[in-house]
């Protein structure tokens, strides 16, 4: 794990070894931490080694609702914020850790603007990767925490994902103007990752249209080798993944 410091007082947890990325920003009146991590020992050891408590922390911000982002929620007894779709996703599963359950506190709809101390945070929500995928904005620093909705160095899982709602999504990511990105997986990276994951992903969807239109089987497309390649190469067997996913939506779009 590395602890880079993006924007005074602006936390990444990043993690190479693999496993979600975490977020921490210090306020006067606590710290906000985003993503809790699949295990709750793991964010422990990440708040302890830049000497925050979880009794210090006053937010915790969940970007969606995978395990891998929010198993860590129990250690925390502060309001517990994420979309209305991801509170519902985590209900559904009724998973417990030691009896505690892992459910957010408190859900917003479309987005919630925060002030605390002199930090602004916007939590906006996208969809994309999930239906409650969102992200949090600083736009004084512009730094942007992107969920799951950006990973770096590796193909995008898009087992859960809305394929067109995501590719929007990432059109609007590339308008912020971030100058740093915490990505839901791999290293901090900038728009030119969005716009290599976009490209990705439109190309991707492109070709499968095309295979689809040409009357070309499942087994047919995924034997194509002019796909595009992601920059990177991590996670390559997720590409015939993504392509079973992207085939399985199109058809259903012309169904
Ligand atoms: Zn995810």
């Amino acid at each position: 794990m590395e602890i880079h410091e993006v924007s005074p007082g602006v936390i990444a947890f990043i993690r190479p070894e693999g496993g979600a990325n975490v977020g921490l920003i210090r306020t006067t009146e606590g710290s906000v931490v985003i993503d809790t991590t699949s295990r709750e020992s793991d964010i422990r050891a990440f708040l302890a080694a830049v000497g925050v408590s979880p009794s210090e922390v006053c937010l915790v911000c969940i970007t969606h609702s995978h395990n891998d982002h929010t198993k860590g929620i129990p250690l925390f007894d502060c309001p517990v914020l994420a979309h209305k779709l991801t509170h519902q996703r985590i209900a559904k599963r009724k998973s417990t850790i030691s009896g505690r359950q892992l459910l957010p506190t408190q859900v917003f709809e479309n987005r919630r603007d925060i002030e605390i101390s002199d930090m602004r945070l916007e939590f906006i929500h996208a969809g994309g990767h999930t239906p409650g995928s969102s992200v949090i904005w600083l736009p004084e620093v512009k730094v942007l925490f992107a969920g799951d909705l950006i990973f770096e160095g590796r193909y995008p899982f898009l087992a859960t994902a809305n394929v067109p709602d995501l590719m929007k999504v990432l059109k609007w990511l590339l308008t912020l103007g971030a100058q740093v990105i915490v990505p839901g997986h791999g290293l901090l990276c900038g728009e030119d990752m969005v716009a290599g994951q976009l490209d990705y992903i439109e190309t991707s969807w492109g070709r499968t249209a095309d295979h689809i239109a040409q009357g070309h089987s499942i087994e047919e497309i995924i034997d194509d080798h002019e796909y595009p390649v992601y920059p990177g190469l991590g996670a390559e067997r997720l590409h015939t993944w993504n392509i079973k996913v992207m085939h399985r939506q199109l058809k259903k779009m012309s169904s």
